[in-house]
């Protein structure tokens, strides 16, 4: 195999590690009493779960959330033993032995994933700790009300099967009698980002009801299924932990925020305290006189109406830019914004930089959003979607890279 010294990508993700950093002690310090989960799933919202985990991690936060098992097991990986790592999204056919063996909690949304984890600790010698996931109204995952009952059923012969079989040591156990354990209870809002709308405390209190209906079960099984007082209870997302006061639970899962965006319309990230940690830049190629009449991209969707004068900037839906945000998206190049004319491609877009422009060179930096630019809740506007998904479907191609001193 030959090998190359592969040069600088055209489209760049910054990572601010010290922004994460901030992000993380606010919403912390908003939290509190409740702990901060940093939720970095879909690799990090697409900054990239292998540069940000280690900051977080590094900053002193042991708490990390994922979706999924194989994300679940890089972030073990690259963490190490000491971080604790909550999974809640699998299949009927998901293998979780590796899940259970690497000591990933995982949320149970059905009551047959109780049956596959008892298994799944028996062969691997290692208990399993799980946290029962409630649907309070979202109608996603989690246990419905009837399937909740079944699962207090469930647990309460589980433990009278264990007696039985003369498991006193409760379930601690390790090898062949290692079980289940039940180290938490979630749920998961549908509306907190709008905060006059009643269905979140509704939520909350279909949640505290299901709390207190797993401390029963949890008691009368004198803690050999889990302490009810060390339950770690948590429903609120980033919106949940922006607009309620206090916190619901001991913990909060908060993805987006950390990474300095909003949840909220019209949300300021900057007057909640937070900072933006990713800056996409690209940079001007080529340079060209466009006459009057003149279109731009494929489609010819845009006509220049005078004499202008086009720059051609890398960064295309390859890259994940929406194609959607062909026509309505600005850049900005020095301080300044720009439009993008005509259709995005899946490599390159076109910036109307406007006749006899001097300023903008070819080399220079392009702040596609971020700090010095438009913001990814723009782009989410421009292309008809949310700034979760801007950053969160960014591309292999775009190199992500940790800046440690800040972004310029
Ligand atoms: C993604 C996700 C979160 C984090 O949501 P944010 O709005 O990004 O804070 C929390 N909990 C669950 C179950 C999720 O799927």
């Amino acid at each position: 195999m030959t090998s190359f010294d592969i040069p600088e990508a055209l489209v760049r993700a910054e990572i601010d590690a010290a922004a994460l950093r901030e992000n993380a002690a606010v919403l912390a310090k908003r939290l509190a009493p409740a702990r901060l989960k940093c939720v970095v799933k879909a690799n990090a919202y697409g900054h990239g779960v292998d540069l940000v985990a280690p900051v977080l991690f590094a900053a002193g936060w042991r708490e990390f959330c994922v979706a999924t098992i194989p994300e679940a097991l890089q972030l073990r990986t690259l963490l190490g033993p000491d971080a604790e790592i909550l999974a809640w999204l699998y299949g009927p056919t998901t293998d979780l032995d590796e899940a259970v063996r690497a000591g990933i909690q995982l949320g149970v949304s059905t009551v047959e994933s109780l049956d596959r984890l008892v298994d799944a600790a028996r062969r691997t010698g290692a208990t399993a700790r799980i946290h029962l996931k409630i649907d309070t109204g979202l109608g996603r995952n989690g246990l419905s009300p009837e399937a909740l009952v079944r699962a207090f059923d469930w647990l309460r012969s589980y433990d009278e099967d264990r007696l039985a079989a003369g498991h006193s040591g409760g379930t601690d156990d390790s090898g062949p009698t290692a079980g289940i354990r039940i180290v938490g209870i979630m749920s998961h809002f549908a509306v907190a980002d709008e905060p006059e709308r009643p269905e979140t405390a509704a939520q909350a209190a279909v949640f505290s009801s299901a709390h207190g209906q797993l401390r029963a079960v949890l008691d009368a099984a004198d803690g050999r299924l889990g302490e009810s007082d060390a339950l770690d209870v948590h429903i609120a997302n980033s919106p949940g932990a922006l607009t309620l006061g206090p916190c619901p639970g001991t913990s909060a899962r908060v993805g987006l925020s950390l990474y300095g965006l909003s949840p909220l319309e019209d949300g300021d990230a900057a007057a909640l305290g937070l900072r933006p940690a990713m800056r996409l830049v690209s940079t001007v190629i080529n340079l060209k006189d466009i006459p009057a009449g003149h279109g731009a991209s494929y489609g010819l969707t845009f006509t220049a109406a005078t004499d202008t004068r086009f720059a051609l900037v890398p960064g295309g839906y390859g890259d994940g830019l929406p194609r959607a945000a062909s026509n309505r998206a600005e850049v900005a190049i020095r301080g300044r914004r720009y439009p993008v004319v005509g259709r995005i491609a899946m490599d390159q877009m076109i910036i109307d930089i406007g006749s006899g422009n001097t300023e903008v060179a070819i080399g220079d930096e392009v702040v596609i959003f971020g700090p010095g630019g438009p913001s990814a809740a723009e782009w989410g506007t421009w292309a008809d979607t949310i700034n979760y998904e801007i950053v969160t479907q960014l591309s292999a191609r775009v190199d992500r890279r940790l800046m440690s001193g800040g972004h310029r």
